[in-house]
């Protein structure tokens, strides 16, 4: 009798999720549409949530708290800015929420998201929109596969619907 597949390091898991606050709100979900496809170990998905993960099979469900530290950060202060209209291509519509390329101090580019248009004065953010929040997963797996050596070498799954991308 083969052994049922487990979660570890070099695997593909398939799951459906919910991802709410700790209100209670829901902030995303997989439920109604496509399950959402990870590579274990590959560092897809918060950390909090990819240890807790480990060692499960298809069909496990799990309810899982991922403290900010674990999850998107704690927020910092010192990530929030302000910059000039200018400082965006001219041709975007600037609106909050959207997600920019920022080089940081070190050189490296980092995402921004905006957080506040007023006027000539846009409010930036180096911290993901979900820093500081508590994340409460309501996961079920799917599916779990070998990955193969090409979504190893790439560091994330290749399964359908992922879009064709050259690296
Ligand atoms: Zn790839």
């Amino acid at each position: 009798m083969p052994t049922s597949p487990k979660v570890a390091m070099g695997k593909v898991v398939t799951i459906h999720y919910t991802l709410s606050n700790s209100a209670g709100e829901v902030l995303d979900t997989s439920q109604g549409g496509e399950p959402f496809e990870y590579l274990h170990g590959g560092g897809n998905i918060v950390p909090g949530l990819e240890s807790k993960l480990e060692g499960q099979a298809i069909g496990a469900h799990l309810a899982v708290v991922v403290e900010p530290a674990d999850g998107y950060g704690v927020h910092d202060p010192k990530g929030v800015r302000h910059v000039t209209r200018g400082a965006f291509p001219p041709d975007v519509e600037l609106q909050v929420g959207m997600q920019f390329r920022a080089e940081n101090s070190e050189g490296e580019a980092t995402p921004i998201w905006v957080t506040e248009v007023s006027g000539d004065d846009v409010t930036i953010d180096f911290n993901h929109p979900l820093a500081g929040e508590t994340l409460h997963f309501d996961v079920t797996i799917t599916e779990i596969r070998d990955a193969s050596r090409e979504e190893m070498e790439h560091g994330h799954p290749h399964g359908e619907g992922h879009h064709h991308h050259d690296h």
